[in-house]
This record gives structure tokens, C-alpha cells and sequence, in this order.
């Protein structure tokens, strides 16, 4: 007999992790029921991947799963929310259970690794897509807006920039390199980590923050919009890999390129004083993840590009519509 929703919820969403201790009631009951600690707001956010559109439809279940999970994280991770609950909208044509084994699999074993359960959602047939609301804890007050720069204060991102659209122009067979550092972007691509304990730790000390979801360029200006401020980049400053040079057969320009316009990095883009410039050395030194001042926050509006503070050498092709001012 075909199995009907309820068998598939049972079979692949309920008991699937480790119950935590907050949780009253999950997947089962009309709603969860989560306990919230005194001072603490939960920090909600929602996304949607529809195939066709976010993802192609014969896409690796693994790695659909691993995308919705991880760009839902790294919003909570931008707004310095430590991961709790998430809930799971997913439609499906049919019942296809080879496709949702292999998806459970990649959901569950992420959603483990950021200790972040999933306590209910819906399960519904028609055109294939995946909806998450995402649920996190953040200390009254200490959330990571985009509306705190101030005038004066240095702009930071973690990591390096650029790795993963050199991956997609790989998948998508608009570029060729050597195979083992083709495995490497295209790895970058698929599998960016969300920077939860860099947002844990920007708390208190960043005055602005979010994660890198359309390329650095496009992702600093809502700073620059939400806090009435300019913002100047210095292509010189901005973090890329060894790897991406060799991509680029050494060609700097064309790495800078990339890393301002490079999506789903989730690494996180964020805004500190220079009172707090050494609380941000201390509080991110345990973290591991490596981070780099690329610019400063000025009076006025919009976006300016520099190169080792004086006008860039080169045209950023393509990006008039994003108002930025190549001075
Ligand atoms: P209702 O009719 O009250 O909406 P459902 O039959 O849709 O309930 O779901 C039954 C239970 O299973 C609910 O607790 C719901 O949260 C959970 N659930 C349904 N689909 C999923 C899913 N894809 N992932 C996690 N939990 C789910
Ligand atoms: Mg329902």
C-alpha cells in the first residue's frame, strides 16, 4: 500500500535528533511548544528554495537540503542568534522516497552540527520546494542589526571572498581549471559554512552586521541604506584565497572581481568601531575564523570602490544598477 503522509512524517521527520532540553513538545501535536529564557528574543527567519528557480529540480537532494538549512543558519548567525528550532514546509510532486532519504540524511546531519531541531512543519504535494522558518536565542538588546553603523567605524568580513562563484562558474561549465582545485571551489560552493560563533561573539561589539547571501557589493549597501551612512570598500583589502588566484591565473583584478560579487559565502559582513577594534581581536581570537578590515563607514550615502585608497584602475562591469560609484 502507498504510504501516506503521516508514514512519511513518522519515517522522516519525527525522532529523527536529539531532543533538546527546551523543547516541550515537537513534530506531532497542532503546534511545538518551546520553552524561551528570561531575557533572552527568539530571532525568526524564513526562506524558501523552489526548484526551477533556487535549485534544478534533478538537483542532489544532499545538497538541496544542506543549502536550505545553511542560508537559513547564516541568518541567524548575521543577526548574532545562537540556532534553537526549525520548522520544515516541504512540497513534493510525489512521494519520492529516494529523493527524501538521501535529503533527511544531509538535513539532519547539519541541523546536529548547529544543535538546531526541527520541531514541526507541513508536508504537502505539488511542485517541488522547501520552506524553512528558523528559530534562534539572542540576548535582550544584543542583536546584530543592519541599522547601527556609524560614521568612523571600520567594515569587516570573515573568511575569503570569491571561492564560491568561482565554484558555480565551474558547475555551470563557464570555466575550466585543473581538477583537484576545481574539486576544492566547487566544494566552497556547495558547502560555505554558516559563521554562528562569529555572530555569537560580534555581540556587544559589532554596531552593524549581516551575511553575504548576494555578493559583498550588493549585501554592504543594505548597511550603508539601513543606517543612513557611506560606505567605501578597498578592492585591495578584500580576502581571497591562494586558490582563487590560481583560478584566476594570477590576475588580481579579476579575483577582486569575483569576490565582490561572489553569493552565498555566508560569511558575515559587519561594522565595529575603532574603540572596540581590540574586543573584536580578543572575542573572535577562539573562533578560528579569519577576518579582514576591507573598508570604512563615511558620511553621505551610497557605495565607493578604492584601490589602496585612491581611485580604482578599472571599471566593475555590470553592477551600474547596485549605484556604485567606481571612485
Ligand atoms: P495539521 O493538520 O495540524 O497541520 P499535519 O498533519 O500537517 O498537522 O502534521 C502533523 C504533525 O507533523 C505536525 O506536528 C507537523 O508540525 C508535523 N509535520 C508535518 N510535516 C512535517 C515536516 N515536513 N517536517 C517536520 N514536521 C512535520
Ligand atoms: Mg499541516
Amino acid at each position: 500500500m502507498a504510504k501516506s503522509e503521516f508514514d512519511i512524517i513518522k519515517q522522516y521527520f519525527a525522532h529523527q535528533q536529539q531532543q533538546r532540553d527546551d523543547v516541550v513538545l515537537a513534530i506531532g501535536d497542532d503546534c511545538a511548544l518551546v520553552d524561551v529564557p528570561a531575557n533572552y528574543h527568539v530571532a525568526v527567519s524564513t526562506d524558501s528554495l523552489v526548484a526551477g528557480t533556487h535549485f534544478l529540480a534533478d538537483a542532489d537532494p544532499a545538497l538541496v537540503a544542506y543549502k536550505a538549512l545553511a542560508s537559513n543558519i547564516s541568518d541567524l548567525a548575521a543577526m548574532g542568534a545562537t540556532p534553537a528550532w526549525v520548522s520544515l514546509a516541504l512540497t513534493l510532486p510525489t512521494i519520492d522516497e529516494a529523493w527524501l532519504a538521501p535529503f533527511c540524511h544531509s538535513f539532519f546531519e547539519l541541523a546536529n552540527r548547529y544543535n538546531i531541531q526541527l520541531i514541526g512543519g507541513d508536508t504537502t504535494k505539488g511542485p517541488l520546494s522547501i520552506t524553512l522558518t528558523v528559530q534562534g536565542l539572542v540576548p535582550q538588546g544584543q542583536a546584530l542589526t543592519r541599522s547601527g553603523a556609524q560614521v568612523g567605524d571600520d567594515i569587516y568580513v570573515t573568511g575569503n571572498l570569491g571561492d564560491s562563484a568561482a565554484g558555480l562558474a565551474l558547475i555551470l561549465n563557464q570555466s575550466q581549471c585543473e581538477p583537484s582545485l576545481a574539486a576544492v571551489l566547487v566544494e566552497r560552493h556547495f558547502k560555505a559554512q554558516p559563521r554562528v560563533n562569529v555572530g555569537e561573539a560580534l555581540r556587544g561589539i559589532a554596531s552593524a552586521a549581516l551575511d553575504i547571501s548576494d555578493g559583498v557589493i550588493a549585501d554592504v549597501k543594505h548597511i550603508g541604506d539601513r543606517s543612513q551612512v557611506a560606505i567605501e570598500i578597498d578592492v585591495e583589502k578584500l580576502p581571497v584565497s591562494a586558490d582563487l588566484l590560481t583560478f584566476c591565473n594570477g590576475d588580481r583584478q579579476q579575483a577582486q572581481q569575483l569576490a565582490l560579487t561572489s553569493g552565498e559565502e555566508y560569511e558575515l559582513c559587519f561594522t565595529v568601531s575603532k574603540a572596540n577594534r581590540d574586543a573584536l581581536a580578543m572575542a573572535l581570537a577562539h573562533t578560528n575564523v579569519k577576518y579582514s578590515c576591507i573598508g570604512q563607514v563615511t558620511t553621505g550615502r551610497g557605495l565607493s570602490l578604492l584601490q589602496l585608497g585612491k581611485p580604482l584602475s578599472w571599471k566593475l562591469s555590470g553592477w551600474d544598477h547596485f549605484g556604485v560609484t567606481n571612485n
